[in-house]
């Protein structure tokens, strides 16, 4: 099954929105299922920063997942949704004292701490509401990650977690907190992960800290081994559903547990990416002695990543009749790609880095078209902005355009 644009339903919506197509996401979650339920013992957090539109987030919690949030605003955003706070995993470098209470208040499933100052914190906070804080703790595994430089968070010189060598300390130090309890290990190794060598290098590493922990009689019950799994963004059409069964079964092959343990996943851009289009119209098309520009509707302001992360997203043109087979551009002298023209799509926006793509082949474009930006479901509206006092997008679903 491929992603359905009803171009013909988007009449009267305004543009730049989202479309989520809800067969797509469902379909995924199906795969996830399909695969968890082999095991009872894993368990996926869908990590809502990836994507927390309130009615992707109903579909999510009816196929049972939990949920990983990285702020107190995602927490409050998923118990809306109908998700429980017993299937919450709170990550984050920096959570703020109303974050720790709203975790603790609610009753969460686990907070994932990655400092201790920050433990410290959480359990003067625990002591002041009599609650006891159930902690993993993140671990930095300095394990690279084939993936863009501003997305692998697990090396030693990244932010994130605690470090291999202080792992002991702390889980001593926390055994003695009275309003801790050490509950496990933590790991996010960075995102849109392609490469399952990657994952495995992680689970041997959690081997290795597993049995240095046991030698110095330290045991747990959680192994959380964060998300990252990622999208095919090159074939969004041909490939719309991660390899989800490549993906368990290196945990399955080379994770080595212990009686009673449950292994905990955050996946986030695997769940939502592919359901995900952006829509926005072409304003203007203009050309100049080397380029032809598609100026459309949406900007850096409504999808960021080609601009933070150098992402691609393939672009289709959803209204073009003309695909002009084999001829020339207008002015006669831009190249012409696969018998379509080639195209440099930019946004409004008053940044340079305000590109889409550039040198795409479409079929003959004019203002007015509709442009899908596809594989947009994940780190795109709910990154959007109001840079230059823009409105943010919209998110529609199959469902609703029905
Ligand atoms: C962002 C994040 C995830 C999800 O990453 P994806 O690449 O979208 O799967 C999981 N865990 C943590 C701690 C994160 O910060």
């Amino acid at each position: 099954m491929n992603i359905e644009i009803p171009v013909e339903r988007f009449a009267g919506i305004r543009t730049p929105f989202y479309y989520y197509d809800t067969n797509i996401l469902r379909q995924t979650l199906d795969a996830i299922n399909t695969e968890v339920k082999k095991h009872d013992n894993y368990f996926v957090h869908y990590a809502v920063k990836a994507n927390a539109n309130l009615k992707v987030l109903k579909i999510i919690n009816e196929a049972g997942l939990g949920i990983d949030c990285v702020s107190g605003g995602e927490i409050e955003q998923v118990l809306k949704a109908g998700f429980s706070a017993s299937k919450i995993v709170f990550a984050g470098v920096g959570k703020s004292d109303w974050e720790i209470e709203l975790g603790l208040e609610k009753d969460i499933f686990c907070f994932n701490v990655e400092s201790v100052p920050e433990l410290e914190n959480i359990n003067d906070i625990a002591a002041k509401k009599g609650k006891v804080a159930p902690v993993c703790f993140r671990i930095n595994p300095n394990v690279g990650a084939h993936t863009h430089a501003n997305i692998t968070t697990g090396l030693a010189e990244n932010k994130f977690g605690i470090d291999m060598q202080d792992m002991e300390r702390v889980i001593r130090l926390a055994q003695e907190m009275k309003n801790i309890r050490f509950k496990g290990l933590h790991f996010h190794i960075g995102s849109q992960i392609l490469e399952m060598d990657d994952f495995i290098a992680l689970a041997h590493r959690i081997n290795d800290l597993q049995a240095q922990l046991e030698a110095v009689g330290i045991q747990f019950e959680i192994i959380n081994v964060g998300g990252g799994l990622g999208i095919d963004y090159v074939d969004p059409l041909g490939n719309p559903i991660p390899n989800f069964k490549d993906y368990f079964s290196v945990y399955d092959k080379h994770l080595k547990l212990r009686p009673g343990q449950t292994v905990h996943f955050e996946l986030g851009r695997a769940v939502v990416g592919q359901c995900g289009a952006l829509i926005t119209k072409v304003l203007y098309v203009k050309e100049n002695a080397i380029k032809r520009f598609a100026i459309v509707d949406a900007g850096m302001t409504d999808l960021i990543r080609p601009a933070l992360y150098d992402a691609h997203h393939h672009i289709i043109n959803l209204t073009s009749t003309s695909p002009r087979a084999g001829q020339p551009s207008p002015n006669g002298q831009l190249p012409t790609v696969n018998s379509q023209l080639q195209y440099d799509v930019v946004g409004p926006i008053c940044e340079s880095s305000d590109v889409f793509d550039k040198d795409i082949p479409l079929p003959e474009t004019h203002r007015g078209d509709l442009l899908a930006m596809l594989s947009a479901g994940a780190y795109g509206e709910i990154m959007a902005s109001a840079y230059n006092c823009r409105r943010l997008p919209e998110g529609y679903t199959s469902e609703e355009l029905k």
